[in-house]
């Protein structure tokens, strides 16, 4: 069964990754009239504010200007057959602040349509990527955009490495014993905020042994039956979140304090939404958030459905 899909995925971005391969194809689409544009200025989305925000697309005399502006297009594909691309803005003077107000995603991500949230949130990834790829990570020479703006390539003749979008993987989950659930507080949590466990990936790691690890390194908790649930891209700035719900063999714990402030059990009914503290003590992460989808759907109550819209 295909599980739910968690906010900033859409199965309504058709990617088009063949076309863009097609160089003319790819300049015939960003300057046709239909083709729309997605400013991004350092990492931050415009948004129509006031009321319920709304995603701003540039289309027409707008976009035209915006982009020749700009020195990447990024082709990000269709959706529902209209041809979208991310410009980035940064450092540039443009109008734009007429139509809306450049935010961080995660200030809105929640509010806007699903869509619009996946469409923003590939773009500001893209976006991210490219400013820090400038140059070739083999000899030092600059790189030039190719592919639709889905790969830089080196500009020494003698290197020419290809250099692809990045995405870091990072495992999240929840863990559990019995009735009872491990919730820890990072550093850098709103007061009061409980979350599930996370962590990088490193190399030569399977998602399954990243999970056991980062358990044990920030609790010293041994987990078994550690099964997956669902993933959530996250470019925030560069990561794809693979939820799991991993069993403890045991409740005793010890948090490693250089990762964590503290940690601790909760039950079912300790986490019934009756049961929370109103003086903002105690409160769960957000309802964007691939851990608080883990953590519903733990406690039976499958909100990640619900907030897919
Ligand atoms: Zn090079």
């Amino acid at each position: 069964m295909q599980s739910p899909r968690n906010p900033y995925s859409s199965a309504d971005i058709d990617r088009a990754s063949h076309e863009r391969e097609d160089e003319e194809r790819m300049i015939e689409l960003a300057s046709s009239g239909e083709a729309r544009f997605v400013p991004i200025d350092s990492e931050k989305n415009l948004v129509k504010t006031g009321g319920n925000p709304e995603a701003v697309f540039l289309q027409g005399m707008m976009a035209r200007a915006v982009a020749s502006a700009a020195d990447t297009q990024i082709f990000l594909g269709y959706v529902e057959g209209t041809p979208y691309f991310a410009v980035d803005v940064t450092g540039r003077e443009t109008p734009l602040g007429e139509l809306g107000e450049f935010v961080d995603l995660r200030q809105v991500g929640p509010l806007l349509f699903a869509r619009e949230g996946s469409v923003l949130a590939y773009a500001r990834g893209m976006t991210y990527w490219h400013r820090r790829h400038r140059y070739c990570g083999v000899c030092g020479a600059t790189t030039k955009v190719t592919r639709g703006g889905h790969v830089r390539m080196c500009t020494n003749e003698n290197c020419k490495t290809e250099h692809f979008p990045r995405t870091d993987p990072a495992v999240i989950m929840l863990v559990h014993h019995g009735d009872k659930c491990l919730l820890g507080r990072g550093k850098h949590f709103p007061r009061g905020m409980h979350s599930t466990l996370a962590g990088f990936v490193e190399p030569g790691e399977s998602f399954e042994d990243a999970v056991a690890r980062e358990v044990y390194e920030e609790v010293k908790v041994r987990v078994n039956n550690v099964i997956y649930r669902s993933s959530q891209p996250w470019p925030f700035p560069a990561s794809v979140m693979i939820g799991f719900h991993a069993e403890a063999e045991s409740m005793e714990f010890s948090v490693n304090e250089s990762e964590l402030e503290s940690a601790r059990w909760l039950s079912r009914e300790e986490l019934r939404p009756e049961n929370m503290p109103k003086d903002g003590s105690f409160f769960m992460p957000r309802r964007d958030s691939i851990a608080r989808r883990l953590i519903e759907e733990w406690l039976g109550h499958e909100a990640g459905a619900s907030i897919n819209g």
